[in-house]
C-alpha cells in the first residue's frame, strides 16, 4: 500500500553464473571485470589459500575456518558450499545492497551454490555455462597430465553429472569465446530472458 509497483522488467536480477568445474567460468568473470568493470561482481569468501597473483578482497575474501563458521552462524552468507576440501560462499549484505540500488549483481558460483540461490531468491536468473563439447571438457580436465588415471576417472565421472545440471538452470551459454560469452552474460544481466 503506497509502494510504487516497479515494472517487472525494471526490476535489478541477481544473475548466477555456474557450470562443471573447468569449464572456464572465473577466466569469463576476469574477463567481464577488465571489459565492463561498472559491473558489481559479488566477491566470495573462502578456506583456501590465496593462489599466486590472487590478491585478497579482489578474487576473494581469504579467511580461516573459524571466521567462516561465525559467517554461517551470523546468517551472513547467501549461500556456501565445500568444494574440493575447502568452504565457498557468497557474503549476503553486499549482494542485497546492490539489488537495492537497483544495480545488476553477478554471482559465479558452483552447482551447489546455484542450487541454494535458486531456492532463496527464485527470481534469479541462473545461467549454466558449458563447454563447447565433452572432448573439450575432458581436455581441459585431464591437461595437467600429473593426475593418476584413477583421479582422471572420478573427475570425468563427476563433470558428467555436473554437465547433467544444465537442465535445472534457465539460460546456458557455450564457452566458446571468453570474449563471447561475457558480452552475451552482461546482455542477459541487463535484460533478462524470463
Ligand atoms: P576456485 O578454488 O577454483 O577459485 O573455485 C572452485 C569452485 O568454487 C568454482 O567452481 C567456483 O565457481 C566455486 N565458488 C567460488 N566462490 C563460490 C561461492 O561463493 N559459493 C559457491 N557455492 N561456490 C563458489
Amino acid at each position: 500500500r503506497g509502494a510504487i509497483p516497479v515494472p517487472p522488467h525494471k526490476r535489478p536480477r541477481l544473475t548466477v553464473l555456474s557450470g562443471p568445474s573447468g569449464v572456464g567460468k572465473s577466466t569469463v568473470v576476469a574477463h567481464m571485470r577488465t571489459v565492463h568493470p561498472e559491473v558489481w561482481v559479488s566477491v566470495s569468501v573462502t578456506t583456501r589459500k590465496p593462489r599466486p597473483g590472487e590478491r585478497a578482497g579482489v578474487q576473494y575474501h581469504f579467511v580461516d575456518d573459524d571466521e567462516f563458521d561465525k559467517l554461517i552462524a551470523n546468517g551472513e552468507l547467501l549461500e556456501w558450499a565445500e568444494f574440493a576440501g575447502h568452504r565457498y560462499g557468497t557474503p549476503r549484505r553486499p549482494v542485497l545492497e546492490h539489488l537495492d540500488a537497483g544495480e545488476p549483481v553477478l554471482l559465479e558460483i558452483d552447482l551447489q551454490g546455484a542450487r541454494q540461490v535458486r531456492q532463496s531468491m527464485p527470481d534469479a536468473q541462473l545461467v549454466f555455462l558449458a563447454p563447447p563439447s565433452w572432448d573439450e571438457l575432458v581436455r581441459r580436465l585431464t591437461g595437467r597430465g600429473t593426475e593418476s588415471p584413477e583421479v582422471i576417472e572420478r573427475r570425468l565421472e563427476a563433470a558428467r553429472v555436473e554437465l547433467a545440471a544444465e537442465s535445472e538452470f534457465d539460460v546456458t551459454l557455450v564457452n566458446t569465446s571468453v570474449e563471447d560469452v561475457a558480452r552475451e552474460l552482461l546482455a542477459l544481466m541487463l535484460h533478462p530472458s524470463a
